[in-house]
């Protein structure tokens, strides 16, 4: 079976290094952005120089028509999704919760909680035998905040990954029979731009004293974690999770 894969915020970080893992393993690559599009060029570039058949979808997640045109547009250009990999989130600033406006929590909400459930939904439709597919595997992007609770950070985040970990749980259940597996990765402090948005660009190397292992992690050792999941090699894996947080 052709590998076609769906990176929501692929276009850097996290996302970005298992696009890049996803081409060095014979992937058909779909990057996935938001707004960022000279990021998303740029990876693209770096997923076809290996060699990879790929293409860069804006889509907001969570936003459903968008969703669509993202799943469309692979359908058309690379085939039938057979790895999704729910990667694509954010944070708000850091704040305790008596701070924090409805704006924001909506939005979060919205993005990391509602938008991997609706990525689900439509690759499920492409991948379940109920539907007629012919298998797959999800892999979500939780955090190892789902068990910390981030408190006096983001607490609203970090209950976001706790959803996160829950619909993990309950969809690999519902989908135990059809032939896809649903798996989780909880990463701790990895050195990306995603810590600008809580208001530190350099927190992990803040608080990498810490982290029990004493240093950050990098993106590319959660790469190999999702792709691990995804793989055949974790064929009878589902409902799991792989925490990459240095001992945290
Ligand atoms: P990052 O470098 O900030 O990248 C985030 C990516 O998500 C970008 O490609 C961004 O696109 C995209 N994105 C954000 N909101 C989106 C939306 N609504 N629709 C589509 N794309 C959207 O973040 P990262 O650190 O790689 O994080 C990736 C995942 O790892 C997230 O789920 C995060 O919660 C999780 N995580 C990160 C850490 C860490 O320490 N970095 C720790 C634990 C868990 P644009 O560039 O176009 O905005």
């Amino acid at each position: 079976m052709d590998k076609v894969i769906v990176i929501t915020g692929g276009s850097r970080g996290i996302g970005a290094a298992t696009a890049r893992l996803a081409a060095r393993q014979g992937y058909r690559v779909c990057i996935n952005y938001l707004s960022d599009e000279a990021a998303a060029q740029a990876t693209l570039a770096e997923v076809r120089e290996l060699g990879a058949q790929a293409i860069a979808v804006r889509a907001d997640v969570s936003v459903e028509d968008e969703v669509v045109h993202l799943f469309n547009r692979v359908d058309a250009e690379l085939g039938t999704v057979t790895v999704l990999v729910n990667n694509a989130a954010t944070v708000g600033h850091t704040s305790r919760v008596d701070e924090m406006s409805e704006f924001r929590l909506l939005k979060l909400l919205k993005s990391n909680v509602a938008g991997p459930i609706l990525c689900a939904k439509h690759a499920i439709l492409r991948m379940s035998t109920r539907h007629g597919g012919q298998g797959g595997s999800i892999v979500n992007v939780s955090s190892v905040a789902a068990r910390l609770g981030s408190p006096g950070e983001y607490v609203d985040y970090a209950a976001s990954k706790g959803a996160l970990d829950t619909f993990t749980l309950g969809l690999a259940k519902e989908l135990a029979g059809e032939s896809v597996r649903v798996n989780a990765v909880r990463p701790g402090y990895i050195f990306t731009e995603f810590h600008a948005l809580s208001g530190d660009p350099d927190r992990v190397s803040k608080l990498e004293p810490a982290i029990p292992m004493g240093r950050g992690g990098q993106p590319h050792e959660v790469a190999e974690a999702i792709l691990w999941l995804a793989s055949e090699q974790a064929s009878y894996t589902t409902g799991s999770f792989l925490d990459l947080g240095g001992g945290r």
